[in-house]
């Protein structure tokens, strides 16, 4: 995607509206259009990278530090209990937007918000063959 069709960039840019909540030299937070609770937020980066492992550690280092105040911010506003740090990477884990943002998603209890994650049971030699798998990668 290019950076002048991206609707981060854009807001990023100022030629999207946005509820800006906090700015830094890499980081830009905005509230989320389409809320799954109050005060979500989305941490974005500057500039633009379309996925976690895409992006260099000192823009993810800039964002970590970022996400310090936001987060206090965000839960002393909304006067949350607990929350959701989220980040989609890709179509096939539900990104909407090819830029890389964090949720910060505020929870209370009884919040109601379920996220479905549905284990399957996985055999020890199939753990095992994994495992390696991963670690021959990594090594790689
Ligand atoms: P993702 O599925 O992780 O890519 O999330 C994209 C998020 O961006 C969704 O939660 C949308 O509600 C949100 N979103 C889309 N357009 C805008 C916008 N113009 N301003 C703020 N949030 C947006
Ligand atoms: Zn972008």
């Amino acid at each position: 995607m290019l950076t002048k069709d991206c609707i981060f960039c854009k807001i990023i840019r100022g030629e999207l509206p946005s509820y800006k909540l906090y700015e830094d030299a890499h980081a830009l937070a905005i509230l989320d259009i389409n809320p799954i609770t109050r005060g979500h937020t989305l941490l974005l980066s500057k500039s633009h990278y379309e996925t976690t492992k895409d992006t260099p550690v000192e823009v993810l280092t800039a964002l970590t530090q970022a996400s310090y105040p936001v987060i206090k911010a965000v839960l002393a506003a909304v006067k949350a209990e607990g929350y959701n740090i989220l980040i989609n990477n890709h179509k096939s884990a539900g990104q909407q937007i090819p830029h890389l943002h964090w949720h910060i998603i505020p929870r209370h209890f009884n919040d109601n918000i379920h996220f479905h994650w549905t284990p399957t049971p996985c055999q020890k030699d199939e753990m095992e063959k994994i495992a390696e798998a991963i670690r021959k990668h990594i090594n790689a």
